[in-house]
């Protein structure tokens, strides 16, 4: 008996672990609901199909199509119904199905548990008894008194039972809520069952650097805001841009920022405001140079662990290259840059300031490893251009002429 040598475990656990294991017996039962999805979906294509023929025929009355095409969403709701129990259920009560940043995720999945299964479940039910009790009113000729009676008092029961049990998950989540606090002081006795599905991604992790570590780490010159910029300044300045920008939606999701424009004009000003914005939003930025980051990806290459120094960026969803050709490079720093830009292209952000656009990259760049580049960097990248008076001159002169 290997097993037991191996694995002295309490029998108590060990019968945990087999109670707990049965779950899986549950597993058949939904892809038995996947079963009747399919019978759903045989009957709606059914029931459209001889909709259109008698359409087709001249036979449909008005009360006819608006009955045919109840009958056909409530055969949706009842299809959504069903995917909520397979999707919902599964989740809580089988197995983690791992949707989490799918895109296709549904938004109650993120907070599912019992609870919340419930509410919906009910709700969906409220949703097809109305349409049930729809139908009868349009079909009022023939439907009996009896019926319609019995149809509204069941649909108010219906209404009742969801606004019970919504009203009672209020307090229930909110008492779950609390005892998750409190066993930050104190472990509390017994968990709730349904917070151990509660996925914990929602939950900052307790050793997380804070908003100030991330700022202190990102290696800013100075910590500039976005709120500090002066957009009536420049001559030429797209505000809705830098205002979306600020929304932090590129970081993430893999798009670039190329600011260009005359030195003075705020370029760094506004790289540094977007990665201020990122760090207060719990994103890990980087912010160098171009002549640091080709010193250290020149290191790193040297070294003959470039692929690594890559990767290991990739842990900064943000890298802010500044002052992109105030010196050319060589061929073999332009090529660490191109590797740079292809490595996070798609998979995470750059924002890049210069003062030369980027038809004139070539010449920071050398040839056509710059054309590729440029292709790679302004794919997916917000361009924006800034031109004016250096905010730097400005300032000197005004203080000069009073
Ligand atoms: P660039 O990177 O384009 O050369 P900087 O961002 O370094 O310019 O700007 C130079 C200085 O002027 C910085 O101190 C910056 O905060 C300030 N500055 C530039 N433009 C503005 C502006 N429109 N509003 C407020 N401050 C500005
Ligand atoms: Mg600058």
């Amino acid at each position: 008996m290997q097993a037991i040598d191996r694995e002295p475990s309490p029998p108590t656990t060990t019968l945990g672990y087999a109670l707990f294991a049965t779950r899986w017996l549950q597993a058949p039962l939904y892809f038995g609901l996947v079963a009747a999805q399919g019978v759903y979906v045989y009957k709606f294509f059914n029931e459209l199909w001889a909709l259109i023929l008698r359409c087709v025929t001249g036979q449909a009355t008005e009360t006819y199509v608006m009955l045919a095409v109840l009958k056909l969403v409530d055969v949706v709701m009842i299809a959504n119904l069903l995917i909520m129990v397979i999707v919902g259920g599964y989740e809580t009560f089988v197995s983690r199905i791992g949707l989490q940043g799918h895109r296709d995720q549904p938004e109650w999945l993120s907070h599912v548990n019992s609870n919340v299964l419930k509410v919906k479940l009910a709700t969906a039910i409220v949703g097809i008894s109305s349409v049930h009790l729809l139908q009868m009113f349009v079909d009022v000729h023939r439907t009996s008194h009896h019926s319609l009676l019995w149809g509204t008092v069941i649909h108010m029961a219906f209404i009742a039972s969801a606004a019970i049990l919504a009203y009672m998950s209020g307090p229930m989540a909110a008492q779950t809520e609390r005892g998750h606090q409190q066993t930050h002081h104190e472990p509390a006795p017994e968990e709730p069952a349904a917070k151990v599905f509660v996925p914990a991604q929602a939950a900052p992790r307790e050793d997380e650097p804070s908003a100030e570590e991330r700022l202190r780490a990102a290696g800013f010159p100075a910590r500039k805001l976005l709120e500090d910029f002066d957009s009536e300044h420049p001559r030429v300045f797209d505000r809705e841009t830098v205002a979306r920008l600020g929304k932090l939606d590129f970081v993430g999701v893999g798009r670039n920022v190329v600011f260009v424009g005359p030195p003075g004009t705020g370029k760094t000003h506004l790289a540094v405001g977007l990665g201020v914005r990122a760090c207060q939003a719990g994103h890990s930025v980087l912010f160098a140079s171009a002549a640091q980051w080709a010193a250290r990806l020149a290191g790193a290459r040297e070294a003959g662990r470039l692929a690594q120094e890559l990767a290991a960026l990739d842990e900064h969803p943000l890298l802010i290259v500044d002052e992109v050709g105030y010196t050319p490079f060589d061929a073999e720093t332009a090529a660490l840059f191109f590797q740079l830009i292809a490595h996070r292209y798609e998979r995470a952000s750059l924002i890049v300031t210069s003062d030369r656009p980027l038809g004139r990259w070539d010449e920071i760049f050398g040839g056509p490893s710059a054309l590729a580049m440029v292709d790679r960097l302004a794919h997916h990248a917000e361009l924006v251009r800034i031109e004016g008076d250096s905010y730097r001159m400005r300032r000197a002169t005004s203080a000069w002429a009073d």
